[in-house]
């Protein structure tokens, strides 16, 4: 399998040989065709299995193969959220957005706590489609009126089984209800307790699952 057969776009597919990647890791090979088809998926995957491009990549191509008219006034909204535990995940994730995303016209954010929250504030004022977040902060945006989600398309949860672990149940449930009904969801976790089962259960609708 190479990459060149998964029905990427000519730009993602430059910037990826660019990266010197010819072929697609398992979980690539197999959540890239679920992403682009718009379907919902359940993702077993751990660190270093080349998740964050099974994401990132179709992510990217869905975007810029559907650019939405944006409001006659002010900002267009958020499409894609990518939800992770922890700042460093984010980052790296944001970077690969970057990455991948440089052939295109989308702009990314990356938005953590534990930082000054002026210059997040600040960026939140141009347009921004794909934001990576960490939750606690994410909240923190909306309470304050300067984040609005009711434009989201695609949502990521990424290490799921870590933001659990680390206590965001409850900042999740308050994250999904802000999203609109008529979305896209995506989970990655590295394993599966009953609590994760029971949160893709109640987020993902009749999903694709696959495992590496
Ligand atoms: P991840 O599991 O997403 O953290 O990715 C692990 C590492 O694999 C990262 O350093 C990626 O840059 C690299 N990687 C991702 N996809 C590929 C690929 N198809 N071929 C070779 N390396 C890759």
């Amino acid at each position: 399998m190479l990459f060149t057969e998964l029905g990427l776009s000519e730009e993602i597919l430059r910037s990826i040989a660019e990266q010197g990647y010819t072929d697609p890791t398992p979980i690539q090979a197999q959540a890239i065709p679920v992403v682009l088809s718009g379907r919902d998926l359940l993702a077993g995957a751990q660190t270093g299995t080349g998740k964050t491009a099974g994401f990132t990549l179709p992510i990217l191509h869905r975007l810029s193969n559907r650019t939405k008219p944006g409001p006659s006034s002010g900002r267009p909204p958020v499409r894609a959220l990518i939800l992770t535990p922890t700042r460093e995940l984010a980052a790296q994730v944001e970077e690969s957005v970057r990455t991948y995303g440089k052939y295109l016209k989308l702009a990314s954010m990356v938005m953590f706590g534990g930082v000054s929250i002026n210059p997040q504030i600040k960026a939140l004022k141009s347009r921004v489609d794909i934001l990576v977040a960490t939750p606690g902060r994410l909240l923190d945006h909306v309470s304050q009126g300067t984040l609005d989600l009711s434009g989201v398309e695609i949502l990521v949860l990424d290490e799921a089984d870590r933001m659990l672990d680390m206590g965001f149940i409850r900042d999740i449930r308050k994250i999904l209800a802000l999203l609109p009904a008529e979305r896209q969801n995506l989970l990655f976790s590295a394993t599966f307790s009953d609590e994760i089962r029971e949160l893709a259960h109640g987020l993902l609708k009749d999903p694709a699952e696959v495992e590496v």
